[in-house]
């Protein structure tokens, strides 16, 4: 990550704290903060909590998964990070495999793509986002004022593809020569 973004997140997330602090006297800010912060920034794309506590292990910040999730909420209410939810009831759930975890993202990466969400295997492809959706979101309706965007597309990815229509080919000639036996 570019040093001016990283800065410019850090700074947001101080003036937030500062504010609150002053605000209710609480939220206090640590060492133990800035390195879950700093590993945050290091993720490429989403994380789920398992993945920051096993990374904050190889620091000498050891912090609870009780301390993570408080952080998380802080980050969030900040505007710093998203929390997604890519399991939504479109997915059709296989006893193989488990549901996504909640997963989180810096705000700022999140809306720099699209997500695209494979019903089948679960997948996850990031696409870059069309300027004009952003630009033109105000324009949908005028007495709203948006913050963020945030988008999911459902479908199946290639691979899903190519094995649903490799096996109907397979049944197909299967229930051909099936037929040529009768
Ligand atoms: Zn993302
Ligand atoms: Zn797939």
């Amino acid at each position: 990550m570019e040093n001016k973004v990283y800065k410019e997140i850090y700074d947001g997330f101080s003036s937030y704290l500062k504010e609150k602090r002053d605000a209710d006297g609480g939220r206090r800010k640590t060492g133990e903060r800035d390195a879950i912060l700093n590993e945050i920034c290091a993720f490429k794309g989403h994380f789920d909590i398992n993945m920051l506590h096993a990374r904050l292990d190889n620091t000498k910040f050891r912090v609870s998964k009780a301390t993570l999730y408080n952080t998380l909420n802080i980050l969030i209410e900040a505007k710093i990070i998203v929390r997604h939810h890519f399991d939504s009831g479109l997915i059709s759930h296989h006893p193989h495999i488990p549901p996504i975890p909640v997963m989180y993202e810096l705000r700022k990466k999140a809306e720099s793509h699209l997500h695209f969400i494979c019903t089948q295997c679960y997948c996850i492809r990031e696409v870059k986002h069309p300027p004009f959706l952003k630009n033109n979101v105000t324009t949908l309706k005028s007495r709203f004022t948006p913050e963020y965007l945030c988008s999911y597309v459902y479908g199946m990815c290639g691979r899903c593809k190519n094995k649903m229509q490799k096996d109907a080919q397979k049944n197909k000639s299967q229930s051909n020569s099936n037929n040529s036996e009768k």
